[in-house]
């Protein structure tokens, strides 16, 4: 089988990687722009609300702690994580542990004060608190998979495609190239090289604040959309959704509103007073989204298909969902 992936973000090498693997004559396009893989905080946990999510994001973390390679290309760090929720956690958290036993416990409102230096939780609020969690680097991961399919008979070409044809094939500046398969994993570019799937880019961001947190752990507040993890020299690294739809890839600012905001609520959240942005370090970036979100192949037509986020959080699924995604196109 001849497949091309276009884009080399960490969903396309990932899905290269594994096609490679599988004994597919793999061709991946990788320009190298600035993506949201380069930005990506890397936060990995198994727990999710949505029980498909966690059940990919309980298998990939799995994945990343147990294989030495992979591990290693990831520059995996175990922080532990807490996610702190209204929501039924039950069917997730099962999901969590048939995978990661042993991992993930369901806490109360007090605990997570105690522990984590929560303050002003809802009366129904719950954390899942998870040993097995923490970050990894989807940049440096990405360059160790590409790295290694060029050394193992993979394709590697920093060419743009400029346009993906049914039949199907790739145009580029060198001309238009057949394949069995293409797939586009260009994250927040997809839109532009294929239509009809309601796919829109977002932006993301975060910032790095000095700010005397007490909460050694990744943490995800879902009452406030506050996230966020202890970063190098007592820095934390926060962030909340942002609202801007529809955003060029190429040309994203920050919002600095947001910035603020996610101050203000950090300062709220753990009761803690005074800190500040550190100098020039709000990120932002952006990742392709589509309802019902996940990342995931989603056939195009005409022989191509899409592999892309869906969700703004595809880092922490995409050793499990390209492992399933390679084994279907293998097969198909
Ligand atoms: C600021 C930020 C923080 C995040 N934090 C987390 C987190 O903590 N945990 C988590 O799980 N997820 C997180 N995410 C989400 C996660 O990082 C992304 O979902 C993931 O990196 C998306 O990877 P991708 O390969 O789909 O897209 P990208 O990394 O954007 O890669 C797309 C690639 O396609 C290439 N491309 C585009 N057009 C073309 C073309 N015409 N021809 C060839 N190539 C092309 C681009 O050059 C790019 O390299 C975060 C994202 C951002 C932006």
């Amino acid at each position: 089988m001849r497949a091309a992936v276009v884009g080399g973000g960490v969903a396309g090498a990932a899905l290269a990687w594994r096609l490679r693997t599988a004994g597919a004559d793999v061709t991946v396009y990788a320009p190298g722009a600035a993506d949201a893989s380069g930005a990506s905080g890397g936060l990995v946990r198994g727990f999710e609300v949505d029980g498909g999510a966690a059940r990919d994001a309980a298998e990939s973390l799995a994945e990343l702690r147990a294989d030495d390679l992979v591990r290693d290309w990831a520059g995996y760090r175990e922080t532990g994580s807490v996610y702190v929720t209204a929501d039924d956690v039950t069917p997730s958290v099962a999901a969590v542990e048939a995978v990661l036993p042993g991992s993930a416990s369901v806490v109360d409102g007090a605990e997570l004060a105690r522990r984590f230096g929560f303050r002003d939780l809802p009366a129904d609020a719950a954390g899942v608190v998870e040993r097995h969690a923490g970050h990894f680097s989807p940049d440096r991961f990405r360059e160790h998979a590409l790295r290694w399919l060029a050394g193992h008979g993979g394709d590697v070409r920093t060419e743009r495609v400029a346009e993906v044809l049914p039949g199907p094939a790739v145009r580029t500046s060198a001309g238009v190239t057949a394949f069995d398969a293409v797939v586009v994993a260009a994250g927040a570019w997809t839109p532009r090289l294929v239509g009809g799937e309601p796919l829109r880019a977002k932006q993301i961001q975060y910032g790095l604040y000095r700010l005397p947190i007490p909460c050694a752990a990744s943490f995800v507040d879902d009452r406030t959309g506050l996230y966020g993890r202890p970063d190098r020299d007592g820095a934390f690294l926060l962030g909340m959704g942002c609202d801007r739809w529809d955003v060029d890839p190429d040309g994203v600012t920050p919002d600095h509103d947001l910035a603020a905001r996610v101050l203000d609520t950090a300062r709220r959240r753990f009761g803690v007073a005074g800190g500040e942005v550190v100098a020039d370090r709000v990120v932002a970036s952006f990742d392709c989204y589509r309802s019902p979100g996940g990342l995931r192949l989603v056939d195009a037509g005409g022989g191509v298909s899409t592999f892309t986020g869906g969700s703004g959080g595809a880092a922490k699924t995409v050793l499990a969902a390209s492992r399933r995604a390679a084994a279907e196109l293998v097969a198909s």
